[in-house]
Order: structure tokens, then C-alpha cells, then sequence
């Protein structure tokens, strides 16, 4: 037997018990004449002692053969500790060693094994086993196995059945490049990666089982930003003979339940905006609404005061940063050279000072009165102390560029508590964006989702006034899930192949399966898909997806562990019928 306990489990009550425990050894302290060593697993650490009137001098020279990170089974009596730890649950004991035995040597780890490391991200990266020895490391794996859990409970209470879908298939439009997969006994073809289950999803509700679910990995090959994987992990929803606020209501119900159960956070009815309003209102259509900072549009009130950067303007649109009106020159000049660097892409900033005592002070003093400037603050909801900023240019980019801004003033006035959850619905997505770069109509979400009933009359004549039955959940100003109620009748479904851009040849080859299905009786349906890692970061009161998935990716899309991607045997490619050129080993 390895072990009678853990190495979390023992305290006072357990004096005078004869106990086998295993474990890595964390530290040793040798004093001489006493030697007391920490053993790790992963639900602890015991302390152990050696002490040279109780033990053998056999004992104490095994004792000495012991390394950071050894593993090792240890067998002796639980005794009261004489200097206790209330940080730990073990810290009123520790173990008299009457024997011990090396199960497996260690070579010195690259970095330490404690809750503070001296180890940089790469090579914890490297060394990902070794990290996940880590508390701060393994407390979130162990968290993202509860939310896990309660997804599944939530989900399988309300009758949801979860299902497999296969990972080799064929392209999925969710927007991204896909990964492909050469096939070896189909010379020159090759299967993509799943983006989503999205067309499978939808064949189960064809094929009638109504609630699906299921926890599964997706694959987008995108140049990665920040906190993107390659790889990552959806819970994957779709049911059948619903409307959107059927699907709204059981996810509000999953993200309250998960809510209660890992946060003891409880909430009440989630907001709902449309997108429209999520635009105007924050510029942002997953804003986050913990904090205040409105936007408040100043068109009626900047404009004919002979400001001429105002005058042009399609939209001048501020925010009353609170408490900021002390910022000095040097502040507010900082922040105009922020909105300017080329990531943000602003032309400048107006500013004005709504004093404490009630006065006002603006870089366009020459143009607005203190009269002017007290309606701005009125708009804004500014009060005295609080520093407005106005930005102006075409409507679209200002209003993303003042979401930026909001979301920086946010961050340095610590108003985005990672403790406070604000969910919200947005919906009423519009269907199509235009491209710009392609001069085509896309899909927002994508091309399997439904126009609003009552815009469907608009999709040939006026398509980008078209609105879904799109939804997306926001979470804290994270995008945590989104769905939609998808089109079921077949004539819809080729229009809106027409309206992106597919002759009828490639609609029916790429998705030829989907439109068949559909003339076999479709049941009206829609779903959603959460983005786990992210929910289950944000939820853990982090934005850092990757330190919630056990092997991750790195910036370059790597796997530094495993070193992947990598070239492959000549032979194998010839067997794939592969011709590489200009390989790069
Ligand atoms: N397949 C969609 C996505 O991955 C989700 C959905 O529409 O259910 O975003």
C-alpha cells in the first residue's frame, strides 16, 4: 500500500496514529541532530521529521539520499508538532519517520516547485509537468474540472444528451482558417479540423434528439492574439422546436447555476441590449457594464460653435472619466498620446475638467463657453471631479476608439473587479457585415443563422439591415458565449448562400449535406457554444485563458513541450502524397 492518507488530511486528531504516506519531497531542512522534510501531493504537504534520539543512524542516512522532488513512501507516527503552522490544514502535526523508501529518484527541477517560482514562462512552458505541481498552477485545472462538472449536472438535469461528433471533417465556416488533415488513402484530399460542431449539431436536431450537448475541442488556426489557442474547448449546445427565448433562458439559467456553484455568487435576471445599443452606448458589442463611463453622443451641443475638427465630424461622442479632473497636463497629455499610438488610431482627444468647485477647463476654451461645457457634463453625467473626454471622426471607428479609451480608464482606476460578475445578453445582431477587403457580405455569426422573421422581406433589397436571432453572452467584457436560432427551411438557407457569395455548385458541394438534410423534415432549432477556457478563466477572476488548460500553446501556436509543430519523415510524406518545398527543419 502507498499510502493510508494524503499528505492534506492529518491533523491533531490523527496523534498517535501509525501512518504510510507517499509523496514528492518539497524541502529539506537538516539541522544535524534533526532533519524535517515536506511532502507534497497534490492535496498538501505533511511535514516529516527525523530526530536522532528516535531514530536509527540507517534512518538518518536514508534520510540524507533525499532530493527536492524525490518520491517516496514514508511510514511513522503522527505526533504534535511543537512549532505550529495555522497556514495549512496539516500544520499542527508532523510524521516521526520510522522508515523510508525512495520510489523514484529526481533530477534537480529547472526551476522551484513552490507557490512563488523563480522559473520564467517559457520554461514552465517546457516543463508544464512540473508546474502543474504547482498550487496556483493545479487550483485552476481543478477548477476548470468543477465547472466541468456543474455543466454536465446542469446540462443532464434538463434532459440534455451529450454526443460525439467527429473531428475530421470538413470545413465549417465559423470565420477562421481551418487546420487540415492530409488523408492518406485519398491521394490529395484532406479533411479540416473542426472550428465548431456547428453543421453536426444541427443534423442531430434533424435526426431528433432534441438537447444536445458537449464538451468538446475546436480548431481555428488564426495568428494568434494574445489570449487565443489554437485549440481550445466549447460547451456545444443546440435544441430543437425553440426560440431565442427558450435558448436564452436555459443559458442564463447554466451561467447562474455555475455562478451559485464555483462563486456562491448569486444573480438576478441578466440584461439584455441589443446590439445597436451595446454600439452606441459602449462601442463595443461585448462591453462591460461593472463600471459606468456611458457613452453620451454631443453632436447637438459640440457642433456650430466654430470648432471646425468638431463641425466635420460625423460623431463626437465623450465619457466622464470619474475623479480624473486633478489629472495634470502631463496626465492628460499621456492619455492623448495613448489614443494616438497606431493600435488605437485615434487623431486626439478633447478634454475638460469639471471642477470640484464647479468650474470648467478644456483644451477648446476658445470655442465653448462654461455654459457649453455644463450641458457636455449634463450629457456625460459628469460630476465635479470628474474629467471629460470627447472624440470625434466617422462614427464607427470613434465610437471603437472611445470603447479602448474607457476600457484603459477602467483598468487605471481599478474599477474592473475580476470579483464582481456582470453578465449580458446582447442580441439583435445585424446578420451581415460587409467586407471591405473582399467587397462581399459575411456572415456575423454564421451562415446557418436565421434573419429576424419580420427582416427576412429586407435580405436581397436592403442586407445590411437584416437583424438575427443571434445572441451573444458577455460576461465582464468578455464574449463568453454566443449562438443563434438557426434557418430549417432549405429556400432560406440557399438565399443566404447566394447573398455571401457561393454559386449554387460551391453552396452544394461544400454544405450539399446540410441542404439535404434539411428536405427531410428539419425541426425548427437554434443553440449556443460557451468558450470554456474563457469562462472558466473569467470566472477564477482571470483573463489568461491559456493558465487554465493543461498543455497549452504558446504566442507562435508552439507546444514547446512536446516541440510541435514539426517536420515529418520524408517517407511519411511521400505516403501522403505530399510534396513539401523549401522544408525548414
Ligand atoms: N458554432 C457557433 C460558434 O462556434 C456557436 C453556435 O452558433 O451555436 O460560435
Amino acid at each position: 500500500m502507498y499510502r493510508t492518507h494524503t499528505n492534506g488530511e492529518l491533523n491533531i486528531n490523527n496523534v498517535g496514529e501509525n501512518v504510510t504516506l507517499s509523496g514528492w519531497v518539497q524541502t529539506i531542512r537538516d539541522k544535524g541532530f534533526m532533519m524535517w522534510i515536506d511532502l507534497r501531493d497534490r492535496y498538501g504537504i505533511t511535514q516529516l521529521v527525523v530526530d536522532e534520539d528516535r531514530a536509527s543512524e540507517e534512518l538518518f542516512a536514508e534520510a540524507r539520499k533525499l532530493g527536492r522532488e524525490y518520491v517516496v513512501r514514508v511510514k511513522g507516527e503522527v505526533i504534535e508538532r511543537v512549532s505550529k503552522n495555522p497556514n495549512i490544514p496539516t500544520g499542527e502535526i508532523e510524521i516521526l519517520i520510522k522508515e523510508i523508501e525512495i520510489l523514484n529518484e529526481a533530477k534537480l527541477p529547472p526551476f522551484t516547485i513552490e507557490n512563488e517560482t523563480d522559473g520564467g514562462e517559457e520554461l514552465r512552458m517546457q516543463y508544464r509537468y512540473l508546474d502543474i505541481r504547482r498550487n496556483p498552477v493545479k487550483n485552476k485545472l481543478i477548477f476548470r474540472s468543477k465547472v466541468a462538472q456543474e455543466v454536465r449536472s446542469y446540462l443532464a438535469n434538463d434532459g440534455f444528451i451529450e454526443v460525439e461528433t467527429p473531428v475530421l471533417i470538413k470545413s465549417t465556416p465559423e470565420g477562421a482558417r481551418d487546420f487540415v488533415v492530409p488523408s492518406r488513402m485519398n491521394p490529395g484530399q484532406f479533411y479540416a479540423l473542426p472550428q465548431s460542431p456547428q453543421t453536426f449539431k444541427q443534423l442531430l436536431m434533424v435526426g431528433g434528439l432534441d438537447k444536445y450537448y458537449q464538451i468538446v475541442k475546436c480548431f481555428r488556426d488564426e495568428d494568434l492574439r494574445a489570449d487565443r489557442q489554437p485549440e481550445f474547448t466549447q460547451i456545444d449546445c443546440e435544441m430543437a422546436f425553440v426560440e431565442q427565448e427558450d435558448i436564452l433562458n436555459i443559458f442564463e439559467g447554466l451561467t447562474r447555476h455555475l455562478l451559485k456553484e464555483v462563486k456562491g455568487v448569486e444573480i438576478d435576471k441578466f440584461p439584455r441590449m441589443t446590439y445597436a445599443d451595446a454600439m452606441r452606448r459602449y462601442g463595443n458589442d461585448k462591453p462591460d457594464i461593472r463600471f459606468g463611463m456611458e457613452f453620451a453622443e454631443l453632436n447637438d451641443l459640440a457642433k456650430g460653435k466654430g470648432f471646425n475638427v468638431f463641425d466635420a465630424q460625423e460623431l463626437i461622442v465623450g465619457i466622464a472619466a470619474p475623479g480624473c479632473a486633478s489629472y495634470t497636463r502631463k496626465q492628460v497629455d499621456a492619455l492623448i498620446d495613448w489614443v494616438k499610438r497606431p493600435q488605437i488610431g485615434a487623431n486626439g482627444l478633447v478634454w475638460a475638467r469639471y471642477n470640484e468647485d464647479g468650474t470648467f477647463k478644456s483644451s477648446v476654451d476658445k470655442f465653448y463657453s462654461e455654459e457649453d461645457l455644463k450641458a457636455w457634463a449634463e450629457k456625460m453625467d459628469a460630476k465635479p471631479g470628474d474629467l471629460m473626454l470627447l472624440m470625434a471622426g466617422d462614427a464607427n471607428s470613434t465610437r471603437k476608439q472611445l470603447s479602448e479609451l474607457r476600457m484603459e480608464m477602467a483598468k487605471r482606476l481599478d474599477l474592473r473587479n475580476p470579483e464582481e460578475f456582470a453578465p449580458l445578453w446582447v442580441v439583435d445582431f445585424p446578420l451581415l457585415e460587409w467586407d471591405e477587403e473582399t467587397n462581399r457580405w459575411h456572415a456575423m455569426h454564421h451562415p446557418f443563422t436565421s434573419p429576424k422573421p419580420e427582416d427576412i422581406a429586407l435580405l436581397e433589397s436592403n442586407p445590411g439591415e437584416v437583424r438575427a436571432n443571434a445572441y451573444d453572452l458577455v460576461l465582464n467584457g468578455n464574449e463568453i458565449g454566443g449562438g443563434s436560432i438557426r434557418i430549417f427551411n432549405k429556400d432560406v438557407q440557399s438565399r443566404m448562400f447566394d447573398l455571401l457569395g457561393f454559386t449554387k455548385e460551391e453552396a452544394q458541394k461544400q454544405f450539399g449535406f446540410l441542404m439535404n438534410a434539411f428536405e427531410y423534415g428539419a425541426p425548427p432549432h437554434g443553440g449556443i457554444a460557451f468558450g470554456f477556457d474563457r469562462l472558466v478563466s473569467i470566472l477564477d477572476g482571470s483573463e489568461t485563458i491559456r493558465d487554465y488548460i493543461a498543455f497549452p500553446k504558446n504566442n507562435a501556436g508552439r507546444d514547446v513541450m512536446i516541440n510541435t509543430p514539426a517536420s515529418i519523415d520524408a517517407s511519411q510524406l511521400e505516403e501522403l502524397h505530399i510534396d513539401v518545398k523549401d522544408i525548414k527543419s
